[in-house]
């Protein structure tokens, strides 16, 4: 029987090494969920990075590894430190990740990280070959594994073979300064279907497609000389329910069971009853205006100082890629600038922002999104943003506004928000103004749209979506019939 391959550079499994005995935990994550329906044992396999490097999985350990991972479908790929410094940490952040995000200036063009990229992505693209047979689907994730379609293609040429960029794609304007320009691009088109998040994504592709290797392109195909790629764009949902029921249990909740982080929140709105919370959620990320949106918040409480002691902006940064020297340099530029406006602003009963530098377990999330009366996400650049996404599903009376910024993929399904441009500080100001004055009639009636648009475009359905668009397309290709 026909299996999916389901490839990406981490596998939605944590190994555990304790004293000896090993074990995986399954994650939680989007696309683990996503994929779900898609990933049943039995009819796939995942395969990626384990998160340990060869040197630290001691040589007696590696069959119980294996064994581990076998049981939740999943099989490594193994990388030294080396090449995940090179491949991860090089190429993939410090080049595609900045880049695609419009970071022109913190791209680095370096020609070592490239070829590691280029010879961990024909690592990855082996396993599949060791692993795939002739009927599989194979189905690609993001921009770490851009040239893995067409390694695989050249050993077999009838593959089915899906890519998805979980990012967006810049504009030919910004993507044409990578020296391997074309080698990325072909490397995708190996490719029978590339999926995008959002229709502007898709025509970037399509134009540098055009500009850079002159191929004939027709409304979503493009023409090769044997075959026809299809491009699409499949924004990427939620898993809907996990989120409502989550916060239909938190609201329920006794008193006594409740976490200390929503006692104390709690307390707050005891305390100040008119007092609105601002909630921040993001990766500590240069593409998503942390620093930014902290400057728009102080011109904000200057502009409407009415405010001031009645709103409290709560922002978790969650920490990331702390390796790299850009996302350290941001670190310290926030730390500063909460520092800095706290000191300036604060009264003996009120700071301004309350900032956690953490990742929080699920539970803390839904305290949260639930008692926060406005979600702020001013992403710079955001492939899509889940976040804003999480905070509608979470809002079960309906009531609490999402501020948005437009750049960021989401922003196009959800036009009920509040959009802005993150670089507007005036702008911001009003809106937010415009946030906390809100009926909460208008609020409940912008949230029943969305809702109802994110429970119907839920994660299950866009990895359904995508696995159906590629099996047409390979049902469509001559060789299959
Ligand atoms: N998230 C998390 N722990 C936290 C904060 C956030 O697991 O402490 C999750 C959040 O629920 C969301 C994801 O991280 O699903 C962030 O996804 P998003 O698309 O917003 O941004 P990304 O980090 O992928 O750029």
């Amino acid at each position: 029987m026909a299996k999916t391959i389901i490839i990406s550079n981490r596998l939605p499994v944590q190994l555990q090494i304790d004293n000896g005995s090993i074990s995986a935990i399954p994650s939680v994550g989007g696309l683990a969920t996503g994929m779900k329906s898609v990933h049943s044992e039995g009819e796939s396999l995942w395969i990626g990075w384990s998160g340990l490097t060869e040197e630290e999985i001691p040589e007696d350990l590696e069959d119980d590894i294996d064994a581990a991972l076998a049981e939740h479908g999943s099989s490594k790929v193994k990388l030294t430190a080396e090449e995940v410094d090179g491949f991860y940490y090089g190429f993939s952040n410090r080049t595609i990740w900045p880049l695609f995000h419009y970071f022109l200036e913190y791209s680095e063009f370096e020609l070592a990280s490239w070829e590691t990229y280029k010879a961990v992505n024909q690592k990855f693209a082996d396993a599949i070959l060791e692993k795939a047979d002739k009927d599989d689907i194979i189905w690609v994730h993001d921009y770490q594994l851009m040239l893995v379609p067409r390694m695989v293609r050249e050993k077999r040429p009838e593959t089915s073979i899906g890519f998805f960029l979980h990012i967006p794609f810049p504009s030919f304007e910004i993507f044409r300064t990578l020296p391997w320009r074309a080698e990325v691009l072909s490397g995708l088109l190996g490719s029978d279907l590339i999926g995008f998040h959002t229709y502007d994504y898709e025509r970037h592709f399509l134009s540098s497609i055009r500009r850079i290797l002159g191929l004939e392109v027709s409304f979503n195909d493009i023409y090769l000389d044997d075959r026809i790629v299809k491009v699409d764009s499949f924004p990427m949902g939620i898993d809907y329910a996990k989120f409502s029921e989550a916060a239909k249990t938190h609201q329920s909740l006794p008193k006594k069971e409740q976490s200390e982080l929503q006692r104390r929140l709690n307390k707050h709105k005891e305390s100040t009853p008119d007092a609105k919370f601002l909630l921040s959620i993001d990766r500590l990320d240069y593409s998503k205006g942390i620093a930014k949106r902290l400057n728009a918040y102080e011109y904000f409480l200057n502009k409407y100082p009415q405010y001031k002691e009645k709103v409290r902006l709560i922002i978790l940064a969650v920490p990331s890629r702390s390796n790299v020297p850009q996302y350290q340099l941001l670190k310290k530029e926030i730390d500063e600038l909460v520092g800095r406006i706290n000191g300036e602003l604060a009264t003996v009963s009120w700071t301004p922002i309350w900032y956690f530098y953490r990742s929080m377990p699920f539970e803390n999330l839904i305290d949260l999104y639930t008692s926060c009366d406005i979600a702020w996400l001013t992403p710079i650049r955001d492939g899509m943003n889940l976040v804003a996404k999480e905070y509608i599903a979470t809002r079960t009376d309906k009531t609490g506004v999402l501020i948005l910024s437009e750049m960021a993929g989401s922003a196009n399904e959800m036009n009920e928000a509040l959009l802005i441009n993150p670089n507007n500080f005036e702008q911001i100001a009003d809106t937010i103004h415009r946030a906390i004055q809100m009926p909460p009639k208008e609020q409940k009636s912008r949230n029943d749209v969305l809702q109802k648009r994110l429970e119907r475009y839920n994660v299950e359905k866009w990895a359904n979506d995508f696995m159906r668009s590629l099996t047409d397309q390979r049902d469509k290709d001559p060789a299959y019939v």
